[in-house]
């Protein structure tokens, strides 16, 4: 089954549409053991799990092995959050080894263009059950320094963005919880069947009240919920239950 059809199959069984970040800046040689922990406590809230360098570094895929272990068994999503940004064939190495270790999906910055950048990594993915979400608008203060640049005729960056995940054949979009008015731009681009994920709720300020959840997908959680006290409890908040 697809990368998409698996994800949204998996918010429904679990009925929950929060990706997990497992980011954790603990001392390096415990946070294999804690992200493990709050998976096992999270893992019946969550539609997906999301992984960024705070593991990926320190331990490598091979060193993640138990985690994306659990994910397999758990049928949850992995998406290996890497804003991936370089050359063509660095990029179909990067995804090749995601792949064989056992991640669905990888983020991807448009940025670096389709000829010799990220053409031939859509289509890899795709030749598998792979997929790949491509940043639209990130959710720090500084991100209006870079998503809203306005390129040759106007038009601004993340919009030129959200065009080239409908025209690559993105599966997703990331696009921040604090700006829903772009993630409504972007939804009108990318229309229904690419898949809108929203981080920045909690830690970061973006707030579930305004009507984020109703327009994203999927959000993105991390520190709220793995620095809680009882993660499913703050999951089922995050559903609506
Ligand atoms: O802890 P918190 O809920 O803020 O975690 C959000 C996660 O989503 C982090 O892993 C962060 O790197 C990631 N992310 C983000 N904004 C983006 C893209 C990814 O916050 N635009």
């Amino acid at each position: 089954m697809k990368f998409k059809d698996r994800i949204l199959q998996s918010a429904a069984v679990k009925g929950s549409r929060v990706v997990l970040a497992l980011d954790f800046s603990d001392p390096y040689e415990q946070r294999l053991a804690r992200a493990e922990r709050v998976l096992n406590a999270a893992k019946g809230g969550v539609a997906a799990v999301k992984v960024n360098h705070h593991l990926l570094l320190p331990y490598g895929l091979r060193g993640i092995g138990s985690l994306i272990e659990t994910c397999r068994r758990e049928e949850l999503p992995l998406i290996a959050d890497l804003k991936m940004n370089d050359i063509e064939s660095t990029n179909l190495n990067i995804v090749d080894s995601l792949l064989a270790f056992g991640f669905d999906a990888v983020i991807a910055n448009p940025f670096v263009g389709l000829e010799e950048g990220l053409g031939k990594v859509v289509e890899r993915v795709h030749s598998g059950d792979g997929g790949i979400i491509f940043l639209v608008y990130m959710s720090h203060r500084g991100a209006t320094e870079g998503y809203s640049l306005r390129v040759e005729g106007g038009e601004t960056m993340y919009r030129l963005f959200a065009r080239r995940a409908k025209e690559w054949g993105a599966d997703g979009v990331v696009v921040s919880a604090k700006s829903p008015d772009k993630i409504a731009e972007t939804r009108e681009i990318v229309g229904k069947d690419c898949l809108i994920f929203s981080p920045g709720i909690g830690a970061q300020g973006g707030d579930l009240r305004t009507d984020v959840a109703s327009k994203a997908d999927f959000i993105i959680v991390g520190r709220s919920v793995t620095e809680a006290q009882d993660p499913l409890k703050v999951l089922k908040e995050l559903n609506g239950k």
